[in-house]
């Protein structure tokens, strides 16, 4: 008999190989796993990991959508509870960024920051970030970090899209359970570093990944061009850099996007 191309993803596996000690779940197939904790939260103790082999309705900021596969994705949302009010939160999207990175770099491959919330490969998307929160029925704030990361997506998506999306044919042959542990521990150490330092104690990381550094930019709204400028990274609260003719201004990321300028 050949062996299965893939071990199945299981709760019991990714519990085993992950040190971070936070309660894992694995479902065969779910609408959103960001929809799905959030539903829970205010029944939640501690920290949970979400796994979905199959997402049919992945969800991305302002409504937009995430697109995945069974095979050729991984997708899962971390329930976390953080102490205090959402203004805490302040550059928590930078820093699940810089979290997916570094795990990635453990793993062999490089990848590109782009604001607020893209990992980028070769300068094409290689994973989504979408924070949703809620108020903790005790105080506090329950965050669930939903994170869509391809590797190795059908043609179809690209097609979809209408853009070329980044993929990870190395990875997408690693074991799946020993993938998500690994993802889980880099996510679960930077949470509680965020906890203690903020943003602070991630901007020099993420400003050294910058995809986009020094590059001409327009920020969007609504299709509304807002500003005009060269990207200069990010500050200590994780709001973004840009040089504009005016001079230097900060822009938050509320529901804005960042494209690069079309020469
Ligand atoms: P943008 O990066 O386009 O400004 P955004 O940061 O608001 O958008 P997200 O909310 O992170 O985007 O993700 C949703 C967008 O990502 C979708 O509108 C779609 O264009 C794109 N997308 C959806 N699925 C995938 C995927 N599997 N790989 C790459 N890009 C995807």
């Amino acid at each position: 008999m050949i062996a299965p191309l893939l071990t199945p993803m299981t709760a019991l596996d990714i519990g085993a190989r992950s040190q971070a000690g936070v309660a894992v779940e694995v479902v065969e197939t779910t609408g959103s796993t960001n929809a799905d904790l959030l539903a829970r939260a205010a029944s939640l103790d501690a920290p949970l990991l979400l796994v979905a082999r199959n997402q049919t309705a992945g969800r991305g900021r302002a409504g937009r959508s995430w697109l995945s596969s069974s095979e050729g994705s991984l997708t899962f949302s971390l329930a976390w509870k953080f102490d205090g009010g959402v203004q805490r939160l302040a550059g928590l999207p930078l820093a699940v960024g810089v979290a997916l990175a570094e795990t990635l770099d453990t793993l062999g491959v490089q990848v590109g920051l782009k604001w607020p919330n893209d990992v980028l490969r070769d300068g094409d998307k290689l994973a989504g970030i979408l924070i949703e929160t809620q108020g903790a029925p005790g105080g506090g704030v329950w965050t669930v970090i939903g994170i869509g990361l391809n590797l190795l997506m059908p043609d179809e998506t690209e097609a979809l899209l209408g853009r070329s999306i980044a993929s990870l044919p190395w990875l997408a042959r690693m074991d799946r359970n020993a993938l998500m542990a690994a993802l889980l521990d880099g996510l679960a150490g930077a949470l509680r570093e965020f906890d203690g330092a903020g943003f602070k104690a991630f901007s020099a990381r993420w400003n050294r990944r910058h995809a986009w550094q020094g590059e001409t930019v327009v920020i969007l709204d609504a299709g509304k061009v807002l500003h005009e400028g060269a990207a200069a990274g990010v500050d200590d609260t994780g709001r973004l850099l840009l040089d504009t003719h005016e001079g230097r201004i900060t822009v938050l990321a509320g529901d804005v996007s960042l494209r690069m300028k079309a020469s």
